[in-house]
């Protein structure tokens, strides 16, 4: 669905990175805290969803899921230089910032009820906070999802919100639900967010041509949370979890959480066309561990795949089979098994720490290959699936986001 998102503007190539004194024409304060909550983040009567049983204004937000329903909720920050750069559209920013958080509810299959937003803004700057007003509450409004309070404050600029949704009583969709024989799917085209910021880095050679970086921009800046998906894959998927982090090291808090293996095709990986067009180890560097995707990762058991199908050709959303789950002590060699050993709980469930890497099987062909009964061969073995480690704010090692 179209959002105002899809319109904004935007620099071109190569100027969107951190540029000291970017923001010297910003005017200084002109406007008080409870104006500018009232004047951007307040709908007027008959505006918008409502969804509260009491909405913005009061100290809290009273929130009533149907009966029968549980609360899903869940938190996502978005700080400057860490997860935007300074330079971003705000109509994207705001659509973004929600859409980050719509994406955990998707990912348990819950509905949207309402958000609240934590604001911390180091100026006011009208025309930037009418655009990212617009942004947030577009996306809102598509979701039926309510604003329903907040917190605006001065300070470097962040935002963090909070989305509350609800799901049927116990039906949540978790990522401790995959088991042995399970298919694992991926929604959409993971990936592309990343070439945008490789892009923008200024590291793909050749560059990319304007066409693909005007497109994969608009998947890093502006991504759709799957939640249609989430609710269709309610009864459906075993597990799921969304893409943030990257794909197999997302992937991998499926397989920890469950206590499962599995073998990824990386010849059944969907690729978009502008990922196509790149070198393999670009297209796999970028799908397998890009992060900022927003896709939907889950299981299913092999008999529900005719209904998974069905569902992605009802949204119109490229559902793709990427690899299978197996047991875990199929997949581990003696060394895991010795280090699982140390760290698995008293209680008996599946260890929570254990490194991703072993647990997974990256092969080099197509799936379909395999279902006709091709050994996967050795392909592309564990020690590439180590090297696509995913995104961790604390870990030095890693590349910085911009
Ligand atoms: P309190 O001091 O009781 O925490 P505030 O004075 O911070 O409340 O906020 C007043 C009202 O405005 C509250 O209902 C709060 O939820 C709402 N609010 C504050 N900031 C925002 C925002 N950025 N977006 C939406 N609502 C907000
Ligand atoms: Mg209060």
């Amino acid at each position: 669905m179209a959002t105002s998102c899809a319109q904004a503007g935007g620099v071109g190539v190569g100027t969107g990175l951190a540029q000291p004194g970017a923001q010297a024409t910003i005017q200084p304060m002109s406007l008080g805290e409870f104006d500018l909550i009232a004047k951007y983040f307040v709908r007027p009567a008959g505006q918008g969803p409502r969804r509260a049983v009491v909405g913005n204004g009061d100290d809290c937000a009273v929130l009533a899921p149907a009966a029968g329903m549980q609360l899903a909720v869940s938190t996502d920050t978005l700080v400057e230089g860490r997860h935007f750069l300074s330079t971003v559209d705000p109509v994207r920013l705001g659509h973004k910032a929600l859409a980050v958080n719509l994406s955990d509810l998707a990912a348990c299959g819950a509905k949207p009820l309402g958000f609240t937003l934590a604001l911390t803004l180091p100026r006011v700057d009208e025309a930037w906070l009418a655009g990212f007003a617009r942004g947030l509450l577009d996306l809102a409004d598509e979701h039926d999802c309510e604003l329903v309070g907040g917190d605006t404050t001065a300070g470097p600029l962040a935002i963090g919100v909070t989305v509350f949704g609800e799901v049927p009583a116990g039906g949540a969709l978790l990522r401790s639900g995959a088991r042995p024989g399970d298919e694992l799917w991926v929604s959409g085209h993971p990936g592309e967010a990343r070439l945008a910021l490789e892009a923008f880095r200024g590291t793909l050679r050749p560059s990319l041509p304007a066409e693909a970086f005007d497109a994969t921009r608009l998947a890093m800046e502006c991504p759709e949370p799957r939640v249609a998906l989430g609710l269709g894959l309610r009864g459906l998927a075993t597990a799921a979890i969304d893409v943030s982090d990257g794909l197999l090291g997302d992937l991998g808090h499926i397989l920890r959480r469950s206590g499962v293996s599995a073998d990824v095709f990386a010849g059944a990986l969907p690729l978009s066309p502008w990922l196509a067009a790149r070198r393999r180890h670009e297209q796999l560097d970028c799908i397998l561990a890009g992060g900022d995707d927003y896709e939907l990762i889950f299981t299913a058991p092999p008999e529900r795949r005719a209904a998974v199908e069905a569902l992605g050709a009802c949204l119109g959303l490229p559902l793709s089979r990427i690899g299978r789950i197996g047991r875990l002590d199929e997949r581990t060699d003696a060394r895991m098994d010795e280090r699982m050993g140390e760290i698995a709980p008293a209680t008996g469930g599946p260890p929570q720490s254990a490194p991703a890497g072993p647990r997974l099987r990256l092969w080099e062909g197509a799936l379909a290959e395999v279902d006709a009964g091709a050994d996967p061969g050795e392909g592309l073995g564990a020690p590439l699936a180590n090297r696509w480690t995913s995104f961790d704010h604390f870990r030095p090692d890693l590349r910085e986001a911009p």
